[in-house]
């Protein structure tokens, strides 16, 4: 079909998608918590004709809308949980809290949420004319931040039956997100010991709290005897009391172990299992874990990533007016100078050029072009929930410019651009490619089968659910 209809369709629906994305921001709720933010997208989709599914896979905030019949079938991932402690007010170059102590979009949820309702709404027009056939699923994935949703969605039978999966993300650039991120598992770990007076009985005392530090003590001589794609990290959700006077009875560890697959993140868990059953055999306390929530490793489909960059080539780029380019120039002003932007600039020389010259060695503050798409299996340290959707379904993802060049993730310099005509701006964009990506994969079966043919490769060992079983999705 022709996509200038679907363009349209979203320009039409722009001040839906920007006042609910407005809405998401100043809801600003914590993960598992989304319980505004998913009334308003319940609200809305109900109202665009959607069949809507709440309480998906008993958790109160994932929810689904679905339109269309028969296939293919394509999913379409919203996020729209906030971070703590990042409460910014609005469109001014400062750090200034909005609510003192409150929560803020740093990592533009808001948008991403918005941005891919957009897609679904003008896929459905689409197909509710006939132009489509197919279904469109547009799914609400709550707490990506604090509790993998889509990794209880996936555990508890989400995706499997579609035919791919696309998703987007905030950021400052427009590029195809490539490669694979780490396999995660968050576990707490809870030493109990014996309170006593610390100078009066220490002796009748057994400290939770040297159990924990002697496991931390344990992990760090770990360290040098992981893989290299391996990292672990901790704090201290409970160091038991305030009082050094007191022989700390309990005390609370949350670990994050991570590698490259989840079969080698479960092997590296039970490695830190073993010290911390070291750590409370030392100290003669006991020890309990229990699973918070676990993310797997993404496969990357690059028939997908091309296919979303040649919708991210075709689609129109935002044009800045000077206001929004002033805004974005004293934004930058606030950044600590990184590296240039794009995944793959220092690994190909050819883009590092293109990056230079188009950004002004990164100096220019918005960037207004599409960086070039290349192939690759490049490993980033990090993790998402994208990666358990991505076992499951051909599934792809890219970012677009909703914030200043250099932005840091999770600031409030993030939270300050989130309601501007630039994020606005890179979210619509992101509609217009999402939906022209999705327009592709219901006209053209053969993509659909060469995307289904690289996923059965990728994907051939089979999903291995990082979750155990009985671990319930809650708030942190
Ligand atoms: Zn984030
Ligand atoms: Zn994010």
């Amino acid at each position: 079909m022709d996509k200038k209809k679907l363009y349209d369709i979203i320009e039409a629906k722009a001040p839906l998608l920007t006042g609910l994305s407005d809405r998401i921001w100043e809801y600003a709720e914590l993960s598992l918590l989304e319980y505004k933010s998913t009334a308003a997208y319940v609200q809305v989709l109900t109202e665009q004709g959607f069949t809507v599914e709440e309480n998906v896979c008993g958790i109160p905030t994932a929810f689904k809308g679905t339109f269309g019949s028969g296939s293919p079938k394509i999913g379409i991932l919203g996020e729209y949980d906030a971070l703590s402690g990042l409460s910014q007010v609005p469109g001014i170059a400062e750090k200034q809290e909005l609510v003192p102590g409150g929560c803020g979009q740093g990592c533009g949820h808001h948008l991403l949420g918005a941005g891919a309702l957009g897609a679904a709404i003008a896929v459905k027009e689409a197909i509710a004319s006939g132009e489509l056939s197919g279904t469109v699923v547009f799914y609400g994935c709550p707490g990506e931040e604090g509790c993998a949703g889509k990794a209880f969605m996936a555990r508890d039978g989400e995706f499997r039956d579609l035919d791919a999966a696309l998703t987007w993300h905030p950021g400052d650039t427009n590029e195809i997100m490539v490669g694979s991120n780490a396999a995660c598992i968050q576990v707490e770990y809870t030493f109990t010991g014996i309170a006593a007076h610390a100078a009066g009985d220490p002796f009748n005392g057994r400290s939770a709290l040297d159990a924990a530090e002697l496991m931390n003590v344990g992990v760090n001589f770990l360290r040098e005897h992981m893989k290299p794609k391996e990292s672990v990290h901790y704090s201290f959700s409970d160091a038991g009391g305030i009082s050094p006077n007191v022989v700390q009875p309990i005390a609370k560890l949350v670990y994050m172990v991570r590698s490259d697959t989840v079969r080698h993140a479960k092997v590296l868990l039970n490695r830190v299992n073993n010290i911390a059953r070291g750590a409370a055999l030392m100290t003669d306390t006991q020890v309990s874990w229990r699973q918070i929530d676990g993310t797997s490793d993404t496969l990357s489909n690059q028939v997908l990533e091309q296919l979303i960059h040649e919708n991210l080539s075709i689609a129109p780029l935002p044009c800045y007016t000077e206001d929004e380019i002033v805004f974005a120039k004293q934004l930058k002003a606030t950044f600590v100078e990184g590296p240039l932007p794009g995944t793959m600039t220092d690994s190909i020389p050819a883009l590092k050029k293109f990056i230079q010259e188009k950004t002004a060695g990164g100096h220019a503050p918005l960037n207004d072009f599409v960086i070039p798409y290349y192939p690759s299996n490049a490993f980033s340290p990090g993790s998402t929930d994208v990666g358990d959707v991505s076992w499951l379904t051909p599934t792809a993802q890219f970012n677009a410019v909703t914030w200043p060049s250099g932005s840091p993730g999770h600031s409030w310099q993030n939270v300050a651009c989130g309601k501007s005509s630039i994020a606005h701006k890179g979210m619509l964009l992101a509609s217009k490619v999402l939906a022209g990506t999705c327009a592709d994969l219901m006209e053209k079966p053969d993509l659909l089968a060469q995307a289904k043919e690289e996923f059965a490769v990728t994907a051939a060992d089979g999903y291995d659910c990082p979750l155990d079983k009985d671990v319930v999705a809650g708030p942190q």
